[in-house]
């Protein structure tokens, strides 16, 4: 484990993609890109794609690919 910025984390649920970039990150590993998050920031993370991941369960266009990504300065 080395200290990073950010982490990127992909999440996937049913026919919805949803790439998040700039999560601010304890650490993460240069080997399996595994990131350690601070238990709230992944909580907040949490929050924010939770809805759209279930937003396939009730819609019947193509699946999304929705990119989110946190300013550097977050
Ligand atoms: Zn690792």
């Amino acid at each position: 484990m080395v200290a990073d910025r950010t982490a990127t984390q992909v999440y996937q649920r049913g026919r919805v993609t949803i790439t998040v970039a700039g999560i601010p990150a304890v650490a993460v590993c240069p080997q399996c890109n595994n990131a350690v998050l601070e238990w709230d920031v992944a909580q907040q993370v949490e929050d924010l794609v939770q809805p759209l991941l279930r937003w396939t369960e009730k819609h019947t266009l193509p699946e999304p690919v929705v990119n989110v990504v946190f300013p550097a300065s977050a």
